[in-house]
């Protein structure tokens, strides 16, 4: 089975599609990535996610890519007497490391990271940004603030410090067996939450190595003044825009969305939109036109995948936000506005040689109007470049390794399928156009452009260009 579009879908499964007959329908319905959040649930509850899931792909015969997305250090406020205390504006209220049930004059925030980096003036933003506390004066285990904005303070409600870089690891305790969990498990995608500088990254790659791709969400301001050392180590990236438009204000997110979707193309690397996308499809069977106009934004700006949360993983119409996105995603992308947009942002290649012949595919498929680019690939690193060029035509990524295979259906254009390596010429383009056919993506007669790398097997070793006729 083929889809007829470039742009990916990342579904999030919980409670609203636990069962194998609900995961089959968000597949069918145009899921090509399953993200588990590791925020909610048990291991149990995502190793039968896992199950499901593999047993999914025999049936449909297609690689399916499994996003593992750790909590990450998630701040907190402690607990308070009687669960919550209303904060009026203007009111001073303290915050410290003593771990007694807070109040209305003070409640425990036990994060000593966070005092060390507090300073006079620095808001701290409470259950996504409801409740604002200015910072009047601090010491290493206490803060006087007044309240900016005030609200009903809860028990254990989420903390955000956005103006400060905390001394925190992406990864707590919790996250390391998390993460030990997952890669036991052989999830695909490891998405790593708060990243706030380039090291956050290259900590959690001694650990993950090559087991899976690394995706970073971007959420903090830091990260964001980063972007680039961040972008050259991670895999792939997400605008999470959940937690960066508490972290920054709302009418920041739409321009730096744009300018990491470039940022990520330019690299190379694929980029998720993610959050409230189709978020009243949370309690509705169709979206808001805004909504609609979001997720065509995404897709107008060329982002590799976009996300589906709560939409799928709580809502009552978890099939129908999958379908409504395919729809839009497949409208956007029949749009001939769409491909002047595309090609308005177009990157040079980089002086290798993969990239020579890689942009060289593309003109030639364009030139003789191919009906598809076959890439053959290990790591799948010549197939992301061909995704880089965001050709014209559908790419095939052809490799021997499963994990490359699943790890790649979160790419831009490309339809993965796992064959046996190569051993001559010959079998090179008897490959590729069996499989083309195959898939669906050519018929006898069509012409196919070939990429790969002698000797077969390398990685990273393309210099090959062919064309060749789908018998
Ligand atoms: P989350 O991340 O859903 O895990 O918070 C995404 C976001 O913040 O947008
Ligand atoms: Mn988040």
């Amino acid at each position: 089975m083929r889809r007829t579009r470039n742009a990916k879908i990342v579904s999030t499964l919980g409670p609203a599609s636990s069962t194998e007959a609900s995961i089959a329908e968000l597949f069918e319905a145009g899921t090509d990535v399953f993200r588990l959040n590791f925020s909610h649930g048990t291991h149990a509850d995502h190793q039968n996610y896992l199950d499901i899931i593999r047993r999914l792909e025999s049936r449909f015969d297609r690689p399916v890519g499994v996003m593992l997305d750790l909590q990450g250090p998630k701040l907190r406020v402690g607990d308070i007497a009687g669960g919550s205390v209303e904060l009026t504006d203007d009111m001073p209220y303290r915050l410290d490391l003593t771990g007694e049930q807070g109040d209305a004059r003070r409640a425990s925030l036990p994060h000593p990271e966070i005092f060390a980096a507090l300073k006079a003036d620095m808001d701290l933003l409470i259950d996504d940004g409801k409740i604002r506390l200015r910072v009047v004066e601090c010491g290493a285990d206490w803060a006087e603030t007044r309240v900016v904005i005030g609200g009903t303070l809860s028990d254990h409600k989420g903390v955000n410090v956005p103006s400060a870089v905390l001394d925190l690891s992406p990864l707590t305790e919790k996250d390391h067996r998390d993460l030990r969990f997952g890669l036991e498990l052989g999830v695909d995608w490891v998405a790593l939450s708060f990243v706030q500088r380039p090291d956050d990254v290259a900590e959690a790659r001694k650990i993950v190595g090559a087991r899976a791709g690394i995706l970073v969400k971007l959420e903090k301001p830091s990260a964001i003044d980063h972007l680039d050392g961040i972008i050259e180590l991670a895999d792939a990236l997400m605008v999470a825009r959940g937690d960066l438009g508490v972290e920054m204000p709302p009418e920041d997110v739409p321009g730096l969305q744009k300018r990491i979707i470039r940022a990520c193309r330019h690299a190379g690397k694929p980029i998720v939109v993610a959050t409230q996308m189709l978020e009243s499809m949370i309690h509705a069977p169709t979206p808001t036109r805004a909504e609609a106009s979001d997720v065509a934004t995404a897709v107008y700006d060329g982002a590799d995948a976009v996300m589906l949360s709560a939409e799928t993983a709580a809502g009552g119409y978890a099939v129908e936000s999958v379908a409504m996105m395919n729809r839009i995603v497949n409208r956007v992308e029949r749009d001939p506005l769409y491909r002047t947009i595309l090609e308005a942002e177009r990157y040079d290649p980089e002086e290798t040689a993969a990239d020579a012949i890689t942009a060289a595919a593309r003109q030639v498929a364009q030139t003789i109007g191919a009906s598809a680019i076959v890439t053959f690939t290990t790591t799948g690193s010549t197939t992301l470049r061909a995704a880089r060029e965001r050709p014209p035509v559908p790419i095939l990524g052809l490799t021997p390794r499963g994990d490359t295979a699943r790890r790649l259906s979160l790419v831009w254009g490309v339809h993965s399928v796992e064959t046996v390596d190569l051993k001559d010429f010959r079998e090179m383009v008897s490959k590729a156009t069996d499989i083309a056919v195959r898939e669906d993506f050519a018929v006898t007669g069509d012409r196919l452009v070939i990429t790969a790398g002698v000797p077969f097997g390398t990685p990273g070793a393309t210099n090959i260009l062919r064309i060749a006729w789908a018998e």
